[in-house]
């Protein structure tokens, strides 16, 4: 099977971050066999007319709670304290395995038709090996490349990683599946002096698992869960810390010292309030950064708002730390191509996939997507590529997608995959939580309270309306 995209714009994001115009990008079986210009086309081969388009690497989601996608949008007005509320102290437990599988299935189709070819699922709701079962069933029901994160909130990581039956699933379900389906430990360090973390680390350490861990999360994990890590050597560049937010440089030296990364969700630390969005603080430490979406309970999980908050929120701070000190920005410091960069290499390193995917070059394996939508006064003209991904472009752009070589979207529209069936087994979870909870519980998780607000007092009278209670006075 081959395929051959014709015409396009090609951003290789190779270590030169080459970028092609008018070129084409030869698939040959699941790998990238050749990018030039006028390819000959093997017999057979499916050609796709990217004239107008951009090319990219598909893009790489390092820490997605898949599980949580039946909840769609449910907790758009919640902060990080409704969510822990929500998910860890009240209602998680009520997920069954068939809730997991459709929260993945549907965060799976998601990702793909987003042009996120890769996403990591950061799996911690499996109460049971059930549940891991149906985790893993959904990730392998669609055509995508996934790594599941193993974790549990109902319990200590010391706990679950410590039972027999985690050992047998990962034997009997992770190990040997190749680059399609990769394996980490996903668990939290709460600084608990005692680090009774450790006895997972070591289980990690065996099993050749990296660790995945919210770290810098405000109010929850800290400085202190970074030291006990470094202290008992278990800081590698394998590692990967969620957010790092709420952190001081002490622990950002102890990161960069050790060579892993940071997984940087914006909006959800701008929503939820882990702490400013570190990359402003993570350039200064030279830590390397990969992006991701964290959890559809607020936002859709796509990389386009990623990258175009990320660049948002890096900027704002840059400005705002000037003006403190009376001084003006002329110059960003950080690039539309920076964020694209940590959007596919990025993850792909973050990952140890680099030498697999993440960029486009010969011999490397076949995720790619095709940006362009005939239909979209956005896409022309395209004058700074980078800047057109980060700032312009959206998921419904989102042409074309091939993962390991097969085409899994095309046209604007999947191939393939059953949404229908994914919608009938997430309406089946969401009557089976609505109903577990009861309609008024269900009405109260999602509208939590607002505080009020108090307007400041206003020498001048100009207008009737009063934007506390934001109505006209009469
Ligand atoms: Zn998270």
């Amino acid at each position: 099977m081959s395929v051959l995209f014709r015409n396009g714009l090609v951003l290789t994001m190779d270590n030169h971050h080459t970028v092609l115009r008018d070129a084409d990008v030869l698939v040959v079986d699941d790998k990238i066999a050749e990018i030039g210009t006028a390819l000959t086309a093997p017999e057979g081969a499916v050609e796709i007319d990217a004239t107008g388009g951009i090319v990219m690497p598909g893009m790489i989601d390092t820490h997605r709670h898949m599980w949580q996608t039946a909840m769609r949008g449910y907790g758009a007005d919640w902060t990080l304290t409704q969510y822990f509320v929500w998910y860890y102290l009240e209602s998680g437990k009520r997920f069954r395995p068939e809730d997991v599988y459709a929260g993945n299935l549907l965060g799976a189709i998601e990702a793909l038709d987003a042009g996120v070819t890769t996403t990591v699922d950061w799996s911690h709701g499996l109460q049971t090996i059930d549940h891991a079962d149906a985790a893993v069933d959904a990730l392998e029901a669609v055509p995508g490349r996934f790594v599941l994160a193993y974790g549990n909130i109902q319990q200590g990581p010391w706990q679950w990683s410590a039972a027999p039956e985690f050992r047998d699933f990962v034997n009997r379900r992770l190990h040997g599946k190749g680059d399609m389906l990769g394996f980490q430990m996903a668990f939290d360090v709460t600084g608990d002096p005692a680090f009774p973390e450790k006895a997972a680390f070591e289980v990690a350490r065996e099993l050749g698992a990296p660790v995945t861990t919210h770290a810098g999360v405000w109010g929850a994990t800290n400085d202190d869960g970074i030291r006990l890590m470094h202290e008992n050597g278990f800081m590698t560049p394998q590692s990967i810390y969620v957010h790092a937010a709420t952190l001081t440089r002490d622990s950002y030296n102890r990161i960069a010292a050790t060579g892993g990364s940071v997984s940087v969700s914006t909006e959800s630390e701008q929503s939820a309030g882990q702490g400013y969005p570190p990359t402003w603080q993570l350039r200064h430490h030279d830590i390397p950064v990969s992006l991701s979406m964290d959890t559809s309970v607020w936002w859709s999980g796509d990389l386009f708002s990623a990258m175009r908050s990320t660049l948002g929120a890096d900027r704002s701070r840059e400005h705002m730390e000037a003006h403190r000190n009376a001084e003006t920005v002329t110059h960003c410091h950080l690039r539309a191509e920076q964020v694209v960069d940590w959007a596919t290499m990025g993850g792909a390193r973050a990952l140890g996939l680099d030498s697999v995917v993440g960029s486009l070059e010969p011999g490397k394996k076949a995720d790619i997507v095709l940006i362009k939508n005939d239909h979209s006064p956005v896409m022309f003209p395209v004058l700074h590529p980078y800047g057109h991904v980060a700032f312009q472009a959206q998921r419904g752009d989102v042409d074309t997608v091939v993962v390991n070589g097969r085409i899994v979207k095309r046209g604007g529209r999947l191939v393939d995959v059953d949404l229908a069936a994914a919608r009938a087994a997430i309406g089946r979870t969401v009557d089976y939580l609505v109903g577990d909870m009861g309609e008024e519980a269900w009405a109260k998780g999602m509208n939590p309270d607002v505080p009020e607000t108090k307007v400041t007092d206003n020498p001048y009278t100009y207008t009737d309306y009063d934007a506390g209670s934001a109505q006209w006075k009469h």
